[in-house]
């Protein structure tokens, strides 16, 4: 049977770059992109687009019929820093959106689901360096809350409903193409726009709070490698540890004042502090690297030289 992929939430930071790579892949017409918002030139160019709202059930049945739709990948969600500001649409959001497309798929309408998760589902409680797979999960925030949940319903899908779903814990996602969503791992991104727009960052963490990052091709590589994987080699359905590299505000700055030497970072912690203060410093991913051999390929000095390099580009255009 032919592949015909859905993605909901194509117009953000990662479905945007997924949606991109995935028509790169399989032909731009085997590949939906929808949001509640138009994305950007570059996706709304490159192939189909449908408004779905992610908590209509109906609307994503009709759109999945009129595209006979296989594997769903969803990406709609409210992130960590917006979802303290908006606790119960929130969970709305994560819980419903999710129950849709998995009971879309435990009906037989579709056969693969990709969902994300994140390490905020891990909490104050959980070891912080090399965090295992199996550990101590008490998150402290709506969307960690959100996320773990969804872990448990992925995995009850997959038990009793036989439902093909993939998940992986995300670290902060650092990419240039689409505006982060309201994570609490933004400055990550934001300090090169600024790096480059103004020579100086106001960092909304400390200088030491270091984070588990990704840089995007690796997030999209990983994406794909898992729902390519055969079924009998994905062998945890709740959500598989994912881990490229980690560092801190003040190491970042270092690796910019490399390529802009006049650059400064200065230090304004907000209420994104305690947030990445709960979450683990780094995480141990060897189960998916021997599941479905998951490989990083970019770390703290090759993501600085993309970031800087595509960012002075797009700001020249
Ligand atoms: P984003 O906020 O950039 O994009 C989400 C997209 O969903 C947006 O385009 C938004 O318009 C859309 N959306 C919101 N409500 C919707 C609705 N009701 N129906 C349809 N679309 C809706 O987020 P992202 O960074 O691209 O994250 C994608 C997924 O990855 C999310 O599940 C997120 O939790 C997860 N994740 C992201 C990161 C990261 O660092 N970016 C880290 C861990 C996990």
């Amino acid at each position: 049977m032919q592949k015909s992929i859905l993605i909901i939430g194509a117009s953000g930071q990662i479905g945007t770059e997924l949606t991109l790579k995935l028509r790169e892949i399989n032909g731009k017409n085997a590949v939906i992109a929808s949001d509640i918002h138009e994305g950007n030139e570059e996706l709304m160019q490159s192939g189909p687009f449908e408004f779905i709202n992610a908590m209509d059930f109906e609307r994503i049945l009709n759109i999945v019929h009129k595209y006979r739709i296989t594997d769903i990948y969803l990406m709609a969600a409210m992130l960590s820093a917006t979802g303290e500001k908006f606790p119960e649409k929130a969970w709305d959001l994560n819980m419903n959106s999710l129950f849709n497309v998995l009971n879309l798929a435990k009906a037989g309408l579709i056969k693969k689901v990709f969902w994300p998760s994140s390490i905020a589902v891990f909490g104050p409680t959980t070891p912080k360096e090399n965090t295992p797979q199996n550990t101590i999960m008490e998150p402290s925030t709506v969307y960690g809350i959100s996320k773990q949940t969804g872990e448990r319903w992925c995995e009850y899908y997959f038990n009793k409903f036989n439902v093909d779903v993939r998940s992986i814990r995300y670290p902060g996602i650092i990419s240039w193409k689409a505006n982060p969503g309201g994570g609490t791992t933004d400055y990550a991104i934001e300090i090169y726009h600024k790096a480059l727009l103004n020579g100086a960052y106001n960092s909304f963490l400390t200088k030491d709070s270091k984070l588990p990052m990704m840089y995007i091709d690796d997030a999209i590589d990983a994406t794909i490698k898992i729902m390519d994987a055969p079924p009998e080699a994905i062998k945890i359905r709740s959500s598989y540890n994912l881990a490229g590299m980690s560092f801190t505000p003040e190491e970042v700055s270092t690796e910019i004042i490399k390529h802009i030497a006049t650059f400064k970072i200065s230090y304004n912690p907000d209420f994104r502090q305690s947030i990445a203060d709960s979450w683990p410093k780094s995480i141990d991913d060897s189960k998916a690297r021997e599941d479905w051999n998951w490989k990083h390929k970019i770390d703290l000095e090759k993501m600085t030289k993309l970031m800087l390099k595509n960012l002075s580009l797009k700001y020249q255009e």
